[in-house]
C-alpha cells in the first residue's frame, strides 16, 4: 500500500442498488477555492490514487475535506474517509479547508483501470425484466434503500481497517460490466464470496445497522452497515439476517449467513461499499494498513 502523503429510468435490468444513485448525490458543495497547490499540507491519507479506492485520512479536527465533488468532515481526532469512483477521471483534486479558514489543495492523477465483462446466466428472469406488477414494490424498496444510504453515523469504526467478511471463493469482482441472461446491466460493484448457504458473514469493520431486511426484491436478505461518516457496507443475498436497524456492531461480529436470495444464481455473499454517490472497491479496502495514521 502506498501511503499518499499530501499533505430511474427505473429499473428493469438496472443493478439493484444503483438506480437511486442520483437521488443522494446532493450533499452541499464547497465554493470554489483558489487552488493553492501544495507539496505537503495538513492531510495524510492511506490508500491509492486509483479508480475505486477508499482513502482513510488524518487531518485537523473539524477540517472539511473535499474530493471530486463530495466532502467529509474530519472528526474530533481528525479522521476522515473519502472514496474514488469506478469511473473517476484521471485528474482529481483534494481540498482541505481548516476550521481557521486556511485552505489547501492538491492535484493528483487517478490511475485508470480496465474492467472485465462478465456474463451471468440463470438468474430469475423476473429480476432481469421485472413484470409490471412488481414495479411499485421495486420503487418502494429503492426509496427505502436510498433513505438508509443517507445515514451519517458519527462513529469512526472505519479507522480500525477492514477484514474479510466471509470465507469462500471469489466469484465476482468490483467494476465488471455485467450481462444478465444476455441483457446488459450496470457494472457489478461488489466483491462476491461463493460459499454454501448458512456460512457465516461477519462485519468487516464495526458500525451501525441502517437497514436489515430478509426479502428484498433484488437483494434478498440485505444488511446495510454504516462504518462512520456515511461509509456504508452492503451485504446481499443473505439466507439469515441476524441484526436489526440501530444495532451497534463490532468488527468480526457475526451479522448473518450466506444465501442465494434475490437476484442470485447460487449461494454467495455480495459485499459492496458505498461512499456518498459512488461505490468503492472492497478488495482495495482490505489492503489498507492504517497503522501509520494512528
Ligand atoms: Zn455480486
Amino acid at each position: 500500500m502506498i501511503a499518499a502523503l499530501i499533505a430511474l429510468s427505473l429499473i428493469a435490468a438496472d443493478d439493484p442498488i444503483t438506480e437511486f444513485l442520483e437521488a443522494e448525490a446532493t450533499l452541499p458543495r464547497a465554493a470554489a477555492v483558489a487552488a493553492a497547490s501544495i507539496e505537503a499540507g495538513p492531510l495524510r491519507c492511506e490508500g491509492r490514487f486509483v479508480q475505486g479506492a477508499l482513502l482513510v485520512c488524518r487531518t485537523a479536527p473539524g477540517a472539511r475535506v473535499e474530493l471530486s465533488g463530495q466532502h467529509a468532515f474530519a472528526d474530533a481526532e481528525g479522521w476522515a474517509v473519502l472514496g474514488l469512483g469506478r469511473d473517476e477521471p484521471e485528474a482529481a483534486e483534494l481540498r482541505v479547508h481548516l476550521p481557521d479558514g486556511t485552505r489547501f489543495a492538491q492535484a493528483f492523477t487517478v490511475e485508470q483501470r480496465d474492467y472485465d465483462i462478465q456474463s451471468v446466466t440463470g438468474v430469475p428472469q423476473r429480476t432481469v425484466t421485472p413484470p409490471e406488477e412488481d414495479l411499485a414494490l421495486i420503487r418502494r424498496q429503492a426509496q427505502q434503500k436510498a433513505a438508509a444510504f443517507r445515514s451519517m453515523w458519527t462513529g469512526s469504526a472505519f479507522t480500525e481497517g477492514f477484514i474479510i467478511p466471509a470465507q469462500g471463493r471469489i466469484s465476482g469482482v468490483y467494476g465488471s460490466q455485467r450481462i444478465y441472461n444476455g441483457r446488459p446491466g450496470n457494472p457489478h460493484y461488489g466483491l462476491d464470496y461463493a460459499a454454501p448457504t448458512g456460512s457465516p458473514v461477519i462485519a468487516p469493520a464495526g458500525g451501525v445497522v441502517t437497514l436489515a431486511e430478509t426479502d428484498m426484491y433484488f437483494e434478498g436478505g440485505l444488511i446495510f452497515l454504516d462504518h462512520g461518516q456515511g461509509l456504508v457496507s452492503v451485504f446481499m443475498h443473505l439466507s439469515e439476517v441476524g441484526v436489526e436497524v440501530g444495532d451497534i456492531i463490532e468488527q468480526g461480529q457475526r451479522i448473518g449467513a450466506i444465501g442465494a436470495t434475490g437476484r442470485a444464481t447460487g449461494p454467495h455473499l455480495d459485499w459492496r461499499v458505498k461512499w456518498r454517490d459512488r461505490y468503492v472497491d472492497p478488495a482495495l479496502m482490505l489492503e489498507l494498513d492504517l497503522a501509520s495514521l494512528r
